[in-house]
């Protein structure tokens, strides 16, 4: 059971690699801080959002900066993906979740932390023991492990076997499979 976030929200992946807060590529010299789930472009600014021919009638969400880390909030992307396992943290006076990691990768302590103490997949320290990620990234490189590792098991032993079966040549196995001087086709 992997997967489902990914397929059900193909925006998701283009929102982990969005650079937010950069000048917007517009004239209006604002930061971007919005991001079209329609569109899956890089992010833009206010203007952008408003603007008549961009993303009228889109579905866009604001992106939120709080400790020099970018995140959505809790009441706006509960409705589409469950973060509940996410650790949110408060920023003023609402609710954010973080869109990337902050540990790195690799980085992560599965033997020394207690479990719910620090993020299943970076490491990083948590201040739930309900949370189980540090940001959407981390919860969504979860399930990427477990469909990498699925399509391993599936495919490789597949494929050379019926690779194999494809190249036999049915008539050369009967003949040689005879005993005594190999035949000959009598035509030659
Ligand atoms: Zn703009
Ligand atoms: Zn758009
Ligand atoms: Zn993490």
């Amino acid at each position: 059971m992997g997967g489902e976030l990914l397929s059900n929200l193909p925006w998701l992946k283009p929102l982990l690699r969005t650079e937010f807060y950069k000048q917007c590529e517009c004239e209006s010299l604002k930061q971007c801080s919005f991001f079209c789930r329609d569109c899956m472009g890089s992010a833009f600014c206010e203007d952008c959002l408003y603007h008549p021919d961009k993303h009228v009638h889109h579905q866009s969400l604001r992106v939120y900066k709080s400790s020099s880390r970018t995140g959505l909030r809790v009441h706006s992307i509960r409705s589409l993906m469950d973060v509940s396992d996410i650790q949110p943290y408060t920023c003023n006076s609402s609710k954010l979740v973080y869109i990337n990691r902050k540990g790195r990768k690799g980085h992560g302590n599965h033997i020394n932390g207690r479990k719910g103490e620090k993020c299943e997949v970076c490491g990083y320290e948590l201040q739930l023991l309900t949370s189980k990620f540090c940001s959407i990234e981390c919860k969504v490189s979860s399930e990427i492990e477990v469909m990498e590792e699925k399509k391993e098991e599936d495919f490789v032993p597949i494929s050379i076997s019926t690779r194999r079966l494809i190249h036999v040549d049915p008539n050369s196995f009967r003949k040689r499979s005879r005993k005594g001087v190999p035949q000959r086709s009598p035509f030659l």
